[in-house]
C-alpha cells in the first residue's frame, strides 16, 4: 500500500466524504464527487455561494473519508487551498469533462460564475482494512505531509507477564524486552492498556 494506491482507491469510492469545521466550531460534512485526481493530488470544485466554500477559505482544514466494498477505510487529513484564478477556468473545465453529470446542475457559462475549485497537494493519509487477517493499517503521505503516529505503545517498565497477549484481539503483541505491538495490526482497541499490571502501556496521539 502507498498513497498514490490509496488516492487510486478514493477514486474508485467515487462519493467522498468531506468533514470540515465551521466558524462556531461545529463538524459539518458533505458529500463531493466532482473531483479531479491526480497521482499525488487531489482538486475538486464547489460553488463560491456555500458554506463549505466558506469554510475551507476560512481555515482550510479537511478531512476526506472514503470506504471501499473491501472494508477499507482511507481517510486524507489535509489543508486545501483555492487554485490561482487564473487557473480556475482550467481546473473546472477539467473536472466538468470528467463528471457530465455537473452540467445538469450547472449549465452553460453558470459555472465559471459559481464555480470555485480548491486543491489540495499536501496532507497526511490513514489507511485501515478490516477485510484482512489481522487487519492491516498504514500512513502515508503526499506532498509535504506529515505523519503523526497514534495508537499505543509498550515501554520499558513492561514485566513480562503476558497478560495483553492474552487480551489482545488480533494477537499483535510480541514477547520481548519489553513487549512489542506490531503497530501494522493494532486495532488502536485499548485492551493491552487496560490490562497491564504495571501501566507499562501508553496511549499516544
Ligand atoms: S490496542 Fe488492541 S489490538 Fe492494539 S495491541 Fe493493544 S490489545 Fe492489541
Ligand atoms: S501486560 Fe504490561 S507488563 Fe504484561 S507483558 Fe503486557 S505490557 Fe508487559
Amino acid at each position: 500500500m502507498d498513497a498514490k494506491t490509496c488516492l487510486q482507491k478514493l477514486q474508485y469510492v467515487g462519493v467522498l466524504a468531506f468533514a470540515t469545521v465551521d466558524e462556531y466550531g461545529n463538524p459539518q460534512i458533505r458529500n463531493i464527487s466532482a473531483i479531479h485526481y491526480e497521482p499525488d493530488a487531489m482538486y475538486f470544485f464547489t460553488a463560491r455561494g456555500k458554506n463549505f466554500c466558506k469554510e475551507l477559505l476560512a481555515d482550510g482544514r479537511v478531512q476526506i473519508l472514503g470506504y471501499t466494498k473491501y472494508k477499507e477505510m482511507i481517510r486524507l487529513s489535509a489543508k486545501a487551498e483555492p487554485v490561482e484564478e487564473e487557473k480556475q477556468e482550467h481546473w473546472i473545465n477539467t473536472i466538468f469533462d470528467e463528471q457530465p453529470y455537473l452540467l445538469n446542475v450547472y449549465p452553460d457559462d453558470t459555472r465559471k460564475l459559481a464555480g470555485i475549485v480548491f486543491r489540495i497537494t499536501d496532507g497526511e493519509i490513514e489507511y485501515f482494512n478490516l477485510g484482512v487477517n489481522p487487519i492491516f493499517r498504514g500512513n502515508y503521505t503526499i506532498g509535504g505531509g506529515n505523519i503523526s503516529f497514534k495508537g499505543y505503545q509498550i515501554m520499558d517498565a513492561c514485566v513480562g507477564c503476558g497478560n495483553c497477549v492474552q487480551n489482545c484481539p488480533q494477537h499483535c503483541i510480541k514477547e520481548g524486552k519489553p513487549y512489542k505491538i506490531e503497530q501494522e495490526h493494532c486495532l488502536h482497541c485499548g485492551n493491552c492498556h487496560k490490562v497491564c499490571p504495571v501501566k507499562a502501556v501508553e496511549r499516544i496521539g
